[in-house]
């Protein structure tokens, strides 16, 4: 059974588009359960109505043609109740209802399943049958397996909009609609440029099709890497010639004959011919292929389905290598592509960068985090974005609302133009703050500071008039290299830092890598890897790593003496005690040296909710505490910041987590340690008024933050914000104290000084 299901998945996976996905799954699972009829209709939300959009077993010319409401027939049953319906002599029900175009007099038995994805009914699966009998439960249990695993596939079929071509075959074309796609806010702000579609390297299901540069051009970058892979074969085999048994050494030839078979190189030079580009037409072509060989019931063949993956993934690799010539970035460009790394970003020449779109990840990943510290609108976790064809395509995204526009009207076009603009003039506005101090109208004094990693946000952040970093992340340096940085290479990056801040302090947090921060040089693989090795669990494990950093932060202050060192993941006082062990020994190493330094303020991250009961034993120890409220919204919450699915449980105003803030901000003055939060709920504007009456004293940010936080603070009382805390303290709803908040800055003049008019407007157009 799991061995026919995983089949069929596979199959459909494979189909080049919906109308082919439809065919195989009917053909397949009528053929699976032995039945008379197998039919799909699917939900068109143009004309709320069940179409039948596939069937084997009826009279084809029904396709299109037999459409039903939501409440209509046996169909519209199953959609209303959302559970399948399995019928003996489905004709008696009173629901039934005969469409003569079908055929489907003849048969007595249905059984029905929803199609449901992510909580919505996409449409519903149907066999059929002749018989008068009730189909089993094992029948019923596949094919609400079957629809469950489908839905996927579907709802990728239908963002791209075939639905509606597919049922209407005959109407002439209607006039474009605006086309949209919802994801997560990963950045604010609205960008309107052309996309750029970004390949994971070597991954042959994210090769985009497109047209190639010239045929013969296109043959000969195949055929090059046809000849290196060969050859890097004849040296893998010869190199193990000793080591090998007759049959292992066989393996080898295994791979030299698929790439000596005709067949494949002939395929796709095929599709070249016909205008592909080289990489595009080998992936489709080693797709096929994967797939035949996938679904045979021999496991020795079978197993060559694998074979043929990796053979198209070491062609791809040299074919993506031998791309000497740069990537052609337009000027006003969008990344866009199934999973948006750091150093694509950085790979963007300066200036040309507009906006980020991303299929994978949430707005709490590491690019979503580097996109708002660089200030470009980003969506995180599109899902179902046919993103492989939207190459040189003119899109819109709003980073307010997490969507993303593929095709749109004029008059959509116009709208978000002049939202553009109004952001323009804001940011305007708001820069007249700059040299201004950040306090409440009744002088309360707040301290504004900023995140860094990159040089970048340096210059920015000064621009900005910030007043210290409160968190540089040193992974970031790290991750741009391909080995470990050096002491001195490291000592230069973080006097960098420290120069261009002093006198102002610089919180330099010691390497906080694993979860989904991975050095491609240091690989963790592991099952739970925010759960796992990660942060100062790595660095107190690899003393080596930690002492070298630590010395090149302090040989980097020297002179300058606003260092300030903060430790990650830190989950109990015996970990804090062995870094402090550690930075001391380092501290004398480097005086030893001839450095003349002073001794750094030291100081802890609240991430996990371990250390949330600890902060009056953790704040003993330390000079200051810093709340990362990414991980410990993560933790507290047990939502993965970066996984789409969940996203929506992702809410660092649940009232667990900001319990959790106030008793940190009132254990951590009962040491009377300095605090601060240096999380992403840090620089959000309506956080500022909960954070300021809490008693957090520095909020560390993105520099792009800063304006629109200082213009809050500075525009409402303490007495105000404090009032306003009493009052979301005890809802227990995270919606609601969004909302509460929300309200008060109305009330108060204030939000549409942090979020533009046209935004908001943004969200009513469907
Ligand atoms: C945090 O977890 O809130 C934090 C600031 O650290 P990072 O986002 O780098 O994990
Ligand atoms: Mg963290």
């Amino acid at each position: 059974m799991l061995k026919t299901l995983r089949g069929i998945v596979q199959e459909v996976n494979t189909a080049g588009d919906l109308k082919s996905a439809l065919d195989i799954i009917v053909h397949r699972v009528r053929e699976a359960m032995t039945t008379q009829v197998c039919s799909v209709y699917l939900w068109d939300p143009d004309s709320s109505q069940y179409v039948l959009m596939a069937t084997e077993g009826l009279k084809q010319d029904a396709i299109g043609r037999v459409r039903l409401s939501s409440a209509q027939g046996l169909v519209g049953l199953v959609g209303v109740r959302e559970e399948p319906l399995n019928l003996d002599d489905a004709p008696q029900h009173p629901k039934y209802q005969y469409f003569p175009e079908t055929g489907e007099e003849q048969f007595h038995s249905f059984l029905g399943v929803p199609i449901v994805h992510h909580r919505r009914v996409l449409g519903v699966l149907v066999v059929q049958q002749r018989d008068r009998r009730r189909f089993d439960e094992g029948e019923e249990a596949f094919l609400v397996t079957m629809s469950a695993q489908l839905a996927g596939v579907i709802i990728h079929a239908e963002a791209t909009g075939k639905i509606n071509e597919l049922n209407q075959p005959d109407k002439p074309s209607k006039p474009r609609k605006d086309q949209q796609f919802k994801g997560v806010s990963g950045s604010p702000g609205i960008a309107i440029g052309h996309a750029a579609v970004m390949i994971r390297s070597a991954d042959l299901d994210s090769v985009p099709s497109k047209k190639g540069t010239g045929v013969e051009i296109e043959k000969d970058i195949f055929q090059k890497a046809v000849l290196a892979v060969r050859q890097d074969i004849r040296n893998a085999g010869a190199k193990l010639a000793d080591q090998l048994r007759p049959e292992e050494q066989a393996l080898f030839d295994v791979y030299l004959n698929m790439l000596d078979d005709e067949a494949l190189g002939s395929e796709v030079n095929s599709l070249i011919e016909d205008g592909e580009w080289a990489q595009g037409a080998l992936s489709r072509v080693i797709k096929q292929y994967e797939q035949h060989f996938s679904v045979m019931d021999d496991p020795y063949l079978r197993e060559r389905a694998t074979d043929i993956r990796d053979m198209g993934i070491r062609l791809l690799e040299y074919m993506q290598s031998a791309k000497v010539e740069p990537i052609e970035y337009p000027s006003d460009v969008i990344l866009v592509g199934e999973e948006i790394t750091p150093t694509m970003l950085a790979e963007v020449p300066k200036g040309k960068l507009q906006g980020i779109v991303s299929v994978e990840g949430s707005s709490n990943s590491h690019v979503a985090i580097l996109a708002r510290a660089m200030g470009i609108p980003t969506i995180m976790g599109v899902q179902g974005l046919p993103y492989a064809k939207l190459d040189g395509k003119k899109i819109i995204i709003d980073g307010y609302r997490g969507k993303v526009f593929t095709h749109f009207s004029d008059k959509l076009l116009g709208h978000f133009q002049a939202i553009v603009e109004e952001e323009k003039e804001l940011v305007r506005e708001l820069d007249t703050l700059k040299n201004l101090p950040c306090e409440t109208k009744d002088n309360h004094r707040m301290k504004l500071w900023v995140n860094t990693g990159l040089m970048a946000d340096v210059f920015r952040s000064l621009d900005r008039g910030a007043e210290g970093v409160g968190l540089y992340r040193t992974e970031v340096p790290f991750m741009i290299k391909d080995r470990f940085p050096t002491e001195k290479e490291q000592m230069h990056t973080y006097r960098e830092q420290l120069k261009a801040f002093a006198p102002s302090p610089v919180t330099m947090r010691t390497l906080d890598i694993g979860g989904d921060k991975e050095l491609s040089y240091f690989p963790i693989k592991e099952d739970n890897p925010f759960l796992g090795w990660r942060g100062i669990r790595i660095t107190l494990d690899h003393p080596e790593i930690f002492l070298v950093q630590v010395r090149a932060m302090m040989k980097a202050s020297e002179g300058l003496n606003n260092l300030r060192i903060m430790l990650p993941m830190i989950t109990g006082t015996g970990e804090v005690e062995e870094a402090m062990r550690l930075i001391h020994r380092a501290f004398y190493e480097v005086c030893e040296e001839g450095f003349h330094v002073a001794m750094p303020e030291v100081g802890v991250m609240i991430e996990v909710p371990a250390a949330v009961y600890q902060t009056r034993e953790l704040a003993q120890l330390v000079d200051f505490i810093s709340v990362g409220s990414n991980d410990l919204t993560q933790y507290i919450l047990a939502v993965d910041r970066n996984n789409a699915r969940v996203a929506d449980l992702y809410h660092s105003y649940h009232p667990a987590v900001l319990q959790a803030l106030k008793k940190i901000a009132e254990d951590a003055h009962m040491e009377d340690v300095t605090l601060s939060i240096c999380g992403e709920l840090a620089g959000d504007p309506i956080a500022a008024p909960i954070l300021l009456a809490m008693g957090y004293e520095i909020l560390s940010m993105n520099s792009a933050s800063l304006p629109k936080v200082k213009y809050v603070v500075r525009n409402i009382k303490y007495s105000w914000a404090q009032e306003l805390l009493a009052r979301i303290m005890i809802s227990d709803c995270p919606e609601v104290i969004y909302s509460t908040i929300e309200l008060a800055l109305e009330e108060a003049g204030i939000l549409s000084f942090i979020r533009p008019q046209a935004g908001i407007m943004s969200n009513q157009i469907n």
